[in-house]
Parts: C-alpha cells; sequence; structure tokens
C-alpha cells in the first residue's frame, strides 16, 4: 500500500542536517558516548517529540520511541546513531531516520492508533570503536553481553567502559534490565547500508538479508626445522612456510564449493624469520564465514584436513588453535519473503544475500525476536569510511520500501 504521508525525501534531507551537524571534513563523528554522539540523540528526540509518543532510555543507555497501538503485540524498527570515528554518512543512522518517517506514516494513518504497537530504538555503541567491543547496547538488551569481559574494557586513554556508562547515567551492573524492553516484541526490523558491493556489481538498489554469517576464526602453525639455506639440500628440509602456503589456494577451493562461504588468510609470520634460514614456525591465521552452519562446519573440517595433508607431505606438525567463534544468524522465512515482496513492489526486482558484517539485528535475533534486515546499495561498495555513500534516488526508494516491510509486517503480527 503506498501512503502520501510518507516523505522519503524528508529522510534525505534529514541525515544531510545530521551530517551538518555531526561531521567534520574527515567524516562522521559520532562515537558513542561523546558530546557529538549526545547530540545526534538530543537532535533525534527533537524530530521524535513532534509526535505523541513516549520516549525513553533504558537501563543499557538504548533509546526507545513508543507509539502505542490496539494491540501491546509490537512491530520494532531499529538502527544506532553512534558511527565509527571518521565514519560514513549513513551507517546506522540512516536505519533510525527511515524507522522516524515511517512512525510518522504510520500515526498519521492510523490517527495515532495503529493496531500493534510500533517502537523504534537507537541501539547504543553499535560500533564499539572506543571500547572495541561492538553491539554493546543491543547484546545487553538480548542478554548476550559477556560482563567479565565488558567490565574489564578499557579505552585508549585508560578510560573503564564502566566509568564511561557512569558519566552518560548508566549503571553498567544493570545494563541486562534492558532485556525486559523485548517483551511483546513480535518482529524486528533494520535496514542498512550494505557495506559491500554485492548489490552496486548486481546493479540493484536493494536486497533482502537472509542472516548473518557465522564466523570461524583460527591460528595455524605448522612447525618445520630450521636449517641453512646453503648447506640443505631441497630433498632434506622441514619447510614449514612451504606447508602454510599450500593453503593459501586450498581455501579458495573450500570456499569455492561451498555454496556462498568466504575464507581469508589473513596473516602470516615465520620463525626464524631470516633470509638465510628455512622456516621453522610459520603461523597463519583462517577466517572462514558462512551462512549456514553446517556449511561452516564443513570448511573448517576441510581446512584440517588439508593442513594435515600438507604437513604429512612437507615432512612437518601443524597445530590448531581456536581464537574466536559465533554461530550464523539466520533471520525469519516468512520476514525474508515480505521483506523481497516489499522490494519487487517497490523496484521490480530484489535479491537476496546473507551479511558478512555483523548488525545489531543478529543479537536481536539471537533473543529468539523474528527479524529481517533490509540493505541498500552501497556506491564504491565501501562503509566505516567518510566516502561512504548511497545515490539518492536508492536512499528514497530503501524508505519507500522499507514503509512497504513495515505494513506487510504489521499485518503479519496481526494474523499470527
Ligand atoms: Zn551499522
Amino acid at each position: 500500500m503506498v501512503n502520501a504521508s510518507l516523505n522519503p525525501k524528508r529522510t534525505v534531507a534529514e541525515l544531510k542536517e545530521l551530517r551538518g551537524l555531526t561531521a567534520d571534513e574527515n567524516g562522521a563523528q559520532r562515537v558513542a558516548f561523546t558530546p557529538t554522539w549526545t547530540k545526534a540523540r538530543a537532535w533525534l528526540r527533537k524530530k521524535l517529540e513532534a509526535l505523541p509518543v513516549e520516549i525513553h532510555n533504558d537501563a543499557a543507555g538504548n533509546t526507545w520511541t513508543t507509539l502505542r497501538g490496539e494491540s501491546n503485540r509490537t512491530l520494532l524498527i531499529g538502527g544506532h546513531m553512534d558511527s565509527v570515528p571518521n565514519g560514513g554518512w549513513l551507517d546506522g543512522c540512516l536505519n533510525v531516520l527511515a524507522g522516524v518517517e515511517i512512525l510518522r506514516r504510520i500515526h498519521s494513518q492510523f490517527n495515532g492508533k495503529p493496531p500493534v504497537t510500533v517502537r523504534l530504538v537507537d541501539w547504543a555503541d553499535e560500533e564499539g570503536a572506543r571500547f572495541g567491543k561492538s553491539l554493546f547496547g543491543s547484546s545487553a538488551c538480548s542478554g548476550n553481553l559477556d560482563m567479565n569481559e565488558a567490565r574489564g574494557l578499557v579505552d585508549k586513554d585508560g578510560i573503564k567502559l564502566p566509568d564511561a556508562l557512569k558519566n552518560v547515567g548508566v549503571d553498567f551492573e544493570h545494563v541486562k534490565d534492558s532485556g525486559q524492553e523485548l517483551k511483546n516484541t513480535s518482529a524486528y526490523l533494520e535496514l542498512h547500508i550494505e557495506q559491500g558491493p554485492v548489490l552496486l556489481d548486481l546493479d540493484l538498489p536493494l536486497g533482502a538479508v537472509l542472516g548473518t554469517f557465522g564466523v570461524e576464526r583460527h591460528a595455524v602453525t605448522f612447525h618445520g626445522q630450521a636449517a641453512h639455506s646453503g648447506s640443505t639440500p631441497m630433498n632434506r628440509r622441514k619447510d614449514a612456510f612451504l606447508a602454510a602456503a599450500k593453503m593459501s589456494p586450498e581455501i579458495y577451493r573450500i570456499a569455492g564449493r561451498s555454496h556462498g562461504g568466504v575464507c581469508t588468510i589473513g596473516s602470516c609470520t615465520t620463525k626464524p624469520g631470516i633470509v638465510t634460514s628455512v622456516v621453522a614456525e610459520c603461523r597463519i591465521t583462517l577466517d572462514q564465514r558462512h551462512l549456514d552452519g553446517p556449511a561452516l562446519a564443513k570448511m573448517l573440517q576441510e581446512a584440517k584436513d588439508a593442513s594435515e595433508k600438507f604437513a604429512e607431505e612437507g615432512n612437518v606438525n601443524v597445530s590448531w588453535e581456536r581464537l574466536w567463534q559465533i554461530a550464523p544468524r539466520p533471520f525469519n522465512d516468512e520476514l525474508i519473503a515480505l521483506c523481497d515482496e516489499a522490494i519487487r513492489e517497490t523496484c521490480g526486482k530484489s535479491h537476496r544475500l546473507p551479511s558478512g558484517p555483523l548488525h545489531d539485528a543478529a543479537e536481536v535475533a539471537r533473543a529468539g525476536v523474528p527479524t529481517v534486515m533490509m540493505f541498500v546499495q552501497s556506491l564504491h561498495g565501501i562503509s566505516h569510511n567518510k566516502i561512504e555513500d548511497t545515490r539518492e534516488e536508492h536512499l528514497a526508494l530503501c524508505v519507500t520500501a522499507f514503509d512497504k516491510l513495515a505494513e506487510k509486517a504489521m499485518k503479519w503480527i496481526q494474523q499470527r
């Protein structure tokens, strides 16, 4: 349903207004828990106060705006006002400002009383730019924040996260009380700039997101023997680098047959690391990502098997150490279908794609709320950079399509 009161051009104008207020020549400066972030949030609050909504901050510093409906069952729309330092002008705030426009449309269409309750959340510190830990507000809300780890986080000036939170009125020990906000939430929607080149390469403005990738991150160390580069015949060497190097083309083969996974060897260090010695020890890091859990496990097993084969061929040993892991977060199938439908009604063609980066939506999905995201094309396929951009007509299209999705999701909630 097209509604005359939706004004996507206003969203574009407001994004520019926010940029004027919170960016400098190096890009957006809305780093969480800083004065510029507080200024951005105060500006947002003024926009929202024009509507008959209730606004409050929760125990984790997330801001919730509620338009009460005839039912307590709630459609939740989310985004984040915070940015990385020298960030792009759309990452996070596009989602929030599209949500503001949708609240306006719903308010006017239903005379202030929609059939279900509609809420907008501005998550606190999605980026984790200052303390090195992303998804702070949403992981506190989902209950997955590791309190012991977070308690010890320190910024580059030596300030602890709990002290920085105290400055903005948040008591660290109670941040998980935020979780009560999700009760009655029947669906969660998040719009985001893609931050990669998939939609750009397909020449499509919008895509429906299938979920966020699971990640397996490991250090793989090959152990050989140091030997003189002049006196050691080639057939007598235990060359740790030779075995490690064979992993490089192998991970392309593993990713290639995985139906959508990606693998990266991001670093390689050698010992003794001198020009006159065969490498005794070679440590590489391997990052593997896939939307499907079993497929991710298979990619990992194949990499392990290959490493053992190459070690045996080279007469060296290999050891593995897990650095980090997170499970895939598939989104809700019915909401993905509605998102696809909203996109096709808006611009004719849709595409389904996974998200490589994590988003707050992954935490909401993890908390058991049916979730979907919509991506809008990213020019240059780049984000977390001042050159991040999206064509203005695509920005307008994404607000229209996201509004259609909100409408469909409200009906979906009513029918459940
Ligand atoms: Zn973001």
